[in-house]
């Protein structure tokens, strides 16, 4: 009785920074959330809105809520990033307040708000308004403690050429395993900023969450976890697709891209065990022509079947001979289901640029990855799965910056086949199966998590 009290009066907010990369964490936790009594609502601005798609929308315990702002359009293109961020922050800062206000004095009031750790500043209205927040952290801690360092002043930036760089609890990292806006730090200033102000506001969060799990990255965690106090509650990936037994209500869902999931899945059926690459780099990369031609080739060259998702904005740089080229052998759509092409038999590696979702979801998923990183955090996190916990290899780019097809067919191979492809499989199984072990009643993951849901009942 006293529970379902409980679990009728708790209410929280969700704002996730309006990336795919970002929400898509962000939701499958709050969709953890709702079996355990809290209501959920998202708030996001009006013109985000317009482009989601909401799949689920019929859950009574999740909604969305917008505010107002000035037309802004979804991140494609990477120049526009700074207004991108000060158009949100604005927005955001504005009409958050009043949604806030409206519930104060209803049976239902807001008790807590759970942010992307990107938007730091959320903290101080959420505070100035009575109410509890969680930070969530949506890199793997080691990248997250990167920058930290660079908060905290503690790293040399930018690092020389052919040093070594020890920080405590990670791997030695060369300069090319840092993530990409530190060693190129003039790159992408607006970006490298807002991920170091990620700890401006890290100890005063009342929740510090991390979407890794404890073997994961154990002794990083241990580091971090000395200074403040923090929770990991990764993987954040639906335990539908990683044990059928634990399904639960893990269907709401937020996506700024049209999925062409059933094409995929019958192209799939027909298709032997473990015999496709899945191709993906992501919702925001955006390739030289070149490296879109020599992945193309790569993929003929390499014969295996292969199914790529290029996104609109990609397709015209693909070559114009290709797709007279793909007979049944390709096949490109603009989006998918992630995580149901990663749960298909049929796959039987995933050719990816390693943002933290991606290399979360193949890892859970027992894929092995073949690792080509493009920037920010994915240099760092392709290490992590080729040297640290050897489910995969990483491509390396010639002299001109250009990952070859070459390359790209040889290390494919390397994972499809042979001895090492062999070693590789095996360490996937391994670490799917503690990845599982996390988020399945009484891991690591999933007391932590659970505490969490407590307290936010408790709130
Ligand atoms: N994704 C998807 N369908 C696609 C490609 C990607 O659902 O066709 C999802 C993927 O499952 C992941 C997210 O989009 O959850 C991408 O996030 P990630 O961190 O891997 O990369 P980013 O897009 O942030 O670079």
């Amino acid at each position: 009785m006293e529970t379902q009290e409980r679990a009728t009066s708790t209410h929280i907010l969700a704002i996730p920074f309006p990336l795919q990369g970002h929400m898509n964490p962000m939701v499958q936790l709050c969709n953890r959330l709702v079996p355990k009594g809290i209501h959920v609502t998202f708030v996001t601005t009006a013109s985000i809105c317009t482009s989601l798609q909401i799949q689920g929308g019929s859950n009574l315990m999740i909604n969305v809520e917008t505010v107002p702002d000035s037309a802004i359009d979804v991140v494609e293109d990477l120049d526009i990033y700074e207004t991108f961020i000060r158009s949100f922050r604005a927005a955001i800062s504005r009409g958050l307040p009043d949604i806030i206000m409206k519930k104060r004095n209803s049976s239902f009031p807001f008790k807590a708000v759970v942010y992307d750790s990107v938007i730091p500043w959320i903290l101080d209205i959420v505070h100035e308004n009575g109410l509890k927040g969680a930070v969530l952290f949506t890199q793997p801690c080691a990248v997250c403690s990167v920058f930290y360092h660079m908060h905290q002043g503690t790293l040399e930036i930018p690092p020389d050429e052919g040093s070594e760089i020890s920080l405590p609890g990670m791997p030695v990292l060369r300069l090319k395993d840092l993530p990409s806006l530190v060693y190129d730090m003039s790159s992408y200033p607006t970006l490298l900023r807002l991920l170091v102000e990620q700890f401006s506001t890290f100890e005063k969060a009342d929740w510090r969450l991390f979407n890794t799990f404890d073997r994961l990255e154990e002794e990083i965690l241990k580091w971090m976890a000395n200074k403040y106090p923090i929770r990991t509650i990764g993987p954040t990936v639906p335990s539908m697709y990683t044990d059928k037994r634990l399904l639960g209500n893990y269907d709401y869902g937020l996506s700024l891209f049209k999925p062409n999931t059933d094409s995929c899945m019958k192209w799939l059926d027909e298709k032997e065990d473990r015999s496709v690459i899945y191709v993906s780099f992501g919702s925001l990369a955006d390739l030289a022509d070149k490296q879109m031609k020599e992945v193309a080739w790569s993929l003929i060259d390499s014969k295996f079947s292969f199914l790529w998702v290029v996104r609109n904005t990609e397709e015209s740089k693909l070559p114009k001979d290709f797709t007279s080229e793909l007979h049944d052998n390709g096949l490109i759509v603009n989006w998918c289901s992630q995580l149901e092409v990663l749960s298909h038999r049929a796959v039987g590696c995933f050719l990816t640029h390693g943002g933290w979702n991606s290399t979360m979801e193949a890892l859970s998923l027992g894929v092995p990855m073949v690792a080509m990183p493009l920037w920010v955090d994915q240099t760092t996190n392709a290490k992590l799965v080729a040297d640290v916990w050897q489910i995969g290899v990483r491509v390396e780019a010639d002299e001109n910056g250009i990952v070859t097809r070459e390359e790209i067919a040889a290390r494919v191979k390397d994972v499809m086949q042979g001895e090492r492809g062999l070693e590789i499989r095996r360490n996937a199984v391994k670490w799917k199966d503690m990845a599982i072990e996390a988020i399945s009643e009484g891991g690591s993951s999933d007391k932590n998590f659970t505490e969490f849901a407590m307290e936010l009942l408790s709130t």
